[in-house]
């Protein structure tokens, strides 16, 4: 149905856009599992695969002896398409059919020496984004039925998201959102998930962005930092006294070590910046 989707057929009729076909069973696995890539990439349309037909398909539905689903199983992409996905990118990087800007000379080359990563691999927002001055409480509510954490944390985003769409002021913004649920965080960052639970809410999310622009830029923030973790409690804004006393795996080390990550989060920066701008998918369009 994506595909009908209008915003994506306008994009599918840019000449720019190429669009790859293939099958799974031609790339060794069992079920056929019809896959499209789109792409501005020229070079990623040797992928394109087509089912031989000599050969039975693995009817993908129930589980695999391990218990697991096979849907779960048949998602991962194959290996031979990630090699071969892999080469051609790096053999157009290597003919210069894909240009990479240079990086400019002026990066910092040294690091914090104090800095060592210890956190989860996210980029942290700035402490200066912590103070519960900055924040006003804009609403606050319960939630009348029990469901998972994650589900919720997740479900809080889409109601943000929905929020937003029906100001026209929100519209093709960028807005910025304090996630302290790595879960919901890394959900959103990659608009996907194995768990359909939690896909159902990325779907108001996505459909956002791509008919109104309203763009999240999802940052974690820890919860004994997190403005919101107070009024979550039904407490003023800034993070709930019991939160801060917390002392669980995710929020073990002391502030030292914050300040070394925001020293780190600041080296990184313009790095983060000129990669992106390097290695952004439309930079050689
Ligand atoms: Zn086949």
């Amino acid at each position: 149905m994506l595909w009908h989707y209008p915003p994506m057929a306008r994009i599918l009729q840019d000449p720019r856009v190429h669009v790859v076909d293939l099958v799974y069973c031609a790339l060794g696995k069992p079920g056929m599992k019809p896959t499209r890539i789109i792409t501005s990439m020229p070079c990623l349309r040797r992928l394109a695969c087509k089912c031989s037909q000599d050969h039975d398909h693995q009817i993908i539905c129930g589980a695999a002896p391990c218990g697991v689903l096979w849907t779960r199983i048949a998602c991962a992409y194959p290996a031979e398409l990630c090699t071969a996905y892999a080469q051609a990118l790096s053999g157009a990087v290597n003919d210069g059919s894909i240009p990479l800007r240079p990086l400019p000379a002026e990066l910092p080359r040294q690091a914090p020496a104090a800095a060592v990563h210890r956190g989860p691999p996210v980029r942290p927002v700035h402490a200066g984004w912590r103070p519960a001055e900055r924040w006003k409480l804009r609403w606050q509510g319960q939630w009348s039925y029990e469901e998972h954490i994650n589900i919720q944390e997740l479900r809080t985003v889409a109601m943000l998201s929905k929020h937003l769409s029906r100001a026209s002021t929100s519209w093709d913004q960028k807005v910025l959102v304090l996630v302290d649920s790595l879960v919901a965080l890394g959900a959103v960052r990659k608009m996907r998930s194995s768990s359909i639970s939690l896909l159902r809410q990325l779907l108001p999310i996505g459909m956002a962005a791509l008919t109104l622009g309203v763009r999240l830029e999802p940052r974690w923030i820890r919860s004994r930092f997190n403005p919101a973790d107070g009024p979550s409690r039904g407490q003023p804004v800034g993070p709930a006294p019991e939160t801060a006393d917390k002392d669980d795996d995710d929020d073990d080390d002391d502030d030292d070590s914050d300040s070394e990550r925001d020293d780190l989060a600041q080296w990184l920066q313009p790095w983060f910046a000129a990669l992106e701008a390097r290695y952004s998918p439309t930079a050689h369009l």
